[in-house]
């Protein structure tokens, strides 16, 4: 993707071919997977070719806005490179969050890091920020569901 070719204020995805869903409307941003119609396994973002049995049986699905925690850590050093979190840093939980859907994402988790465990229930949330560019980038967190209840 050639970074020239997109109009300031325009949004677009943090990875290409990652979310779905009109990224003018948040409450309706998904994340992007794809599901065979031949195996049944779902992966993770738009793909032509199934990750599992190689068929080009896919179809785009929009995953679950629901997870459970499965895994995580907690980031304790600023990440190198375009990190645009809070300054002074301020430590996050990265986590590996189970959908409903059969897969696991990988996503920041947007809460005091004493409240992470495992199985904690989360709920989805993309958001905007604006790139060095000038565009509208939309990324997203996970949020614990109590709080990212009446969201949607
Ligand atoms: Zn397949």
């Amino acid at each position: 993707m050639a970074a020239g070719a997109i109009a300031a204020g325009k949004r677009v995805p943090i990875r290409e071919g990652l979310l779905a869903g009109s990224l003018l409307e948040l409450d309706q941003v998904r994340i992007a997977g794809s599901k065979c119609t031949s195996c049944g396994e779902t992966s993770l973002g738009t793909m032509s070719v199934c990750a599992n049995c190689g068929r080009d049986t896919v179809r785009a699905v929009a995953l679950s806005d629901r997870g459970v925690l499965w895994s995580y850590t907690v980031v304790r050093h600023k990440p190198p490179g375009d990190y645009r979190g809070p300054d002074p840093f301020v430590p996050f939980g990265l986590g590996l969050v189970e959908l409903p859907d059969g897969l696991r994402v990988m996503s920041p988790i947007e809460c005091n890091i004493d409240e992470l465990k495992i199985g904690l229930a989360l709920q989805f949330r993309p958001y905007v920020r604006m790139d060095a560019d000038g565009r509208e980038v939309v990324a997203f967190t996970f949020v614990p569901a109590a709080k990212g209840a009446g969201h949607v």
